[in-house]
């Protein structure tokens, strides 16, 4: 197909500095990749705990897929649920201490199908501004009637609640660590206003599993609220490693996503060696806690060298997400591009993943990385900013 409206679409794109590049990315050990035939420091990617190119990660699935072969071959209620779909269930909900887990195709399905099961058209959804697309699509998708709402004027969630009081149910809908400004989900305050207002709590951990709470099991562990939050819902593509979402809780929810959560019943399962290989990675996760604390040193870390050398960092970032706002899309890609010359991969994120005005870089912290490597990007990052001050300055 070939009309001019895509290429006007395209062009508006390209004139809004908004238009996306793919690249060919070869993942290398240690925190690095490859990039047009050069090594970079990889901060861009979501492997927090460096677990996805694990050798034992990889001996798992090997076995698994010597076993049972490539494709599921069908969705996990018709034929496409082996033991090893089974196993990974039951090991995430003795991770989570919950007595029961499903699994999706992805943390994306998982949001939309479970958003999309547990409310319906005569419910109300409040869903906070900074939320992941898939909550915000899965709200969408529910037909409840959806109000935003911002986790730092959380009375107008409490007045918008107040004034939902006819509606059958209503679910808060939240992410645990917000994927752009690396903040926590003020989840205490959350469940006390979930309680008062007879709602249900809808918590996304996607940046949380693996990385925050004594156990790992993510933001809700940390704050301590495990139980009052109604649906726990992770992935098992950042921390974990590979690939999936899962839910997990009572017996009668998971039997209750079992039989209506669209993309899980009509999706064909993942793939038996990923289950292996998840299954491998939550025993890491619960042998190996000094994974979390390194990544979170040199979150740390990064976070204390960058304020010092003046840069908006937000002051509520606490995660291996550490964002720095430029503002500007174009001027926010073409630093992004002046790290990449300097050896860092770096994503430069623009709108509609962030507000306007908001372009920011967003550096992943992985425990693969060094204190070296976490100073050398703190160095760049000076050297790129002092070079774009420098430009304003002669024009
Ligand atoms: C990445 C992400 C997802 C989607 O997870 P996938 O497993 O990659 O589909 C969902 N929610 C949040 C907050 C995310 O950052």
């Amino acid at each position: 197909m070939n009309s001019p409206w895509i290429n006007a679409e395209l062009d508006a794109l390209s004139a809004a500095g908004m238009r996306r590049e793919r690249r060919i990315v070869t993942p290398l050990p240690g925190g690095r990749c490859r990039l047009a035939g050069r090594t970079l420091v990889d901060f861009s990617g979501n492997d927090y705990l460096g677990l996805a190119g694990d050798e034992r990660l990889i001996a798992a699935a090997t076995q698994a897929l010597r076993d049972s072969g490539v494709g599921a071959r069908g969705s996990a209620l018709v034929s496409g649920r082996s033991e090893w779909h089974a196993r990974l269930e039951e090991r995430l909900a003795r991770f989570e201490g919950a007595e029961s887990a499903v699994l999706f195709p992805t943390g994306f399905a998982a949001n939309l199908g479970t958003i999309a099961a547990l409310a319906g058209k005569e419910d109300a959804v409040f869903c906070d501004r900074f939320n992941h697309a898939s909550l915000i699509d899965g709200c969408r998708l529910s037909g409840a009637k959806l109000q935003v709402y911002r986790h730092d004027a959380l009375d107008r969630l409490e007045s918008a609640l107040k004034r939902a009081d006819a509606a059958r149910r209503r679910w808060i809908v939240t992410d645990a660590v917000f994927s752009m400004d690396g903040d926590v989900a003020p989840l205490a305050e959350l469940c006390d206003i979930a309680e008062r207002h007879d709602a249900g709590l809808i918590v996304d951990e996607a940046h949380g599993t693996g990385v925050f709470g004594e156990r790992g099991r993510g933001a809700a562990e940390m704050c301590g609220v495990e139980n009052p939050v109604t649906v726990r819902i992770g992935t098992l593509s950042k921390a974990v490693g590979c690939l999936g979402g899962f839910v997990a809780g009572s017996r009668e929810l998971c039997d209750l996503l079992w039989n209506t959560a669209r993309p899980q019943m009509f999706s064909t399962a993942l793939p038996a060696a990923i289950c292996a290989a998840a299954v491998a990675a939550v025993d890491l996760i619960e042998a190996e806690p000094w994974r979390r604390r390194r990544v979170l040193e040199l979150s740390d870390r990064l976070r204390t060298g960058l304020r010092g050398s003046g840069h908006a960092v937000p002051p509520q970032c606490i995660a291996p997400i550490v964002p720095v706002i430029l503002g500007d899309p174009k001027t926010t890609m073409q630093a992004a591009d002046r790290l990449r010359d300097r050896g860092f991969q770096v994503a430069g994120i623009r709108p509609p993943t962030v507000p306007n005005g908001t372009s920011r870089l967003r550096i992943s912290i992985s425990a693969a990385h060094s204190e070296d490597d976490v100073d050398a990007l703190a160095a760049a990052i000076n050297e790129v900013q002092r070079g774009n001050a420098d430009q304003k300055d002669e024009g």
